[in-house]
Order: structure tokens, then sequence, then C-alpha cells
């Protein structure tokens, strides 16, 4: 009996150091690729209907721009963006809330949608296996200043470093898995160059989209 204690505490710490090892191991990394969120609080958001979790490394990255709302520079214009894409997908789509996981502003600053390994409402068939991360602004013509892709590929840096994305993550263009311009032939030229973009989707079969 005695020895079994013994046994199964010497296995209590060892699990425990382990955990703490991880933990310490993701606060360095966090570290590393220094991003500010803005919290849906900061934002101004109102809660989900629903939450839909998925779970696993997440394979896929989805570029979209919102077209509408226009780019803005300032936070509080930012915030105000936020709200509406959140009105058009909550209230006038009826969808759970506003679709996209994370949205990218001209402040340069992360802007939190959804949220990781929550089923987006973004891409037919993609949902629940992309983060969906939204330009915010028309990238038709002109390229999103230079904070702005700072900013996505910082998000994708950190989602990786930190475990959310497959080391072997794809990113596409919104275009590449449903009939739309967006992200904008502009933006989408520049993500054409970066790397992990797929030429090819190699995603779900094209059969049987959704309406959104
Ligand atoms: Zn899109």
């Amino acid at each position: 009996m005695k020895w079994t204690f013994v046994l199964s505490m010497y296995l209590t710490i060892l699990i425990s150091s382990k955990v703490g090892e991880i933990n310490s191991c993701r606060m360095l990394n966090a570290i590393n690729t220094n991003i500010s969120f803005v919290g849906r609080n900061e934002w101004g958001a109102r809660d989900p209907k629903l939450v839909e979790k998925f779970s696993g490394q997440i394979p896929f990255v989805i570029i979209h721009h919102s077209y509408r709302p226009a780019v803005s520079f300032d936070s509080a214009e930012c915030g105000k963006a936020m709200r509406i894409m959140q009105d058009m997908h909550q209230l006038t789509n009826d969808w759970n809330d506003i679709g996209y996981s994370f949205a990218i502003c001209g402040d340069g600053k992360i802007y939190q949608g959804r949220g990781y390994n929550v089923i987006g409402a973004h891409a037919p068939r993609y949902n629940d296996k992309s983060i969906g991360i939204c330009l915010i602004g028309d990238w038709r013509f002109e390229l999103p200043p230079e904070q702005m892709l700072k900013a996505t590929k910082d998000l994708i840096a950190y989602s990786l470093e930190n475990g959310y994305l497959s080391p072997n993550y794809k990113v596409l263009g919104h275009r590449q898995v449903r009939a739309t311009e967006c992200p904008g032939q502009r933006l989408y030229e520049e993500i054409a160059t970066w790397d992990h973009y797929s030429k090819t989707p190699s995603g779900p079969s094209d059969t049987n989209i959704p309406p959104y």
C-alpha cells in the first residue's frame, strides 16, 4: 500500500512538471511573436447566439477582405467596423456571430471574431477546418498597408507557434473555395507570394455548397 502511494505521488509530480513545461514553452512562444489582440469586449461585440467548436490543429488559413466597411486607421473606427460586420452577419444574415475568426484593421491590430477552433461562417466547407482572417477594406486595386499585412503574418506565426495551426497548413484566398472576388485581386496577388500559399485548395470536395 505504502509503495503504491509513493509511486502515485511520483507519477503525479512527473505529470505536473510535464504540464508546467508545456505551459512555460507556450508562454515563451507567445513572447516570440509580439502581437496584441483586441478582445470582443474591447470592440463592443454582442455575445454569439451559439458557439460550435471543432477540435485538432487547423489545416487552412482563409484570407478575406470586407470590401465594405472601408479601411479605417483609427482604433475607434476599427471597433465600429467590427460592430457593423457583426450586425450584418448576426442580425441581417441571422448567423450565430460575426463570420470570421479574426479581422485585421488599418490600425495594425488583430480583432477577435469567433476565435480559434470555433466553426465560422466565412467559407463553405472550410468553416470547421480553417482560421478565417478578414483584412478590413476593399483590396481589389490597392494593397493593404504594411501594418495590416504584418499583423496578418504575425497572427499566422503566432497561431503556428502556439499549436493552433497545423505545421503544414495552407493559405488560401476565399475565391479559391467559393465563387467570389474576395479577397480582392490585389490582395490575392499578394498572398499568392506567401509561404504556405497553395494554388490548389486540396480540401473537401466542391459539392453541396451551403448558402453562405
Ligand atoms: Zn471572403
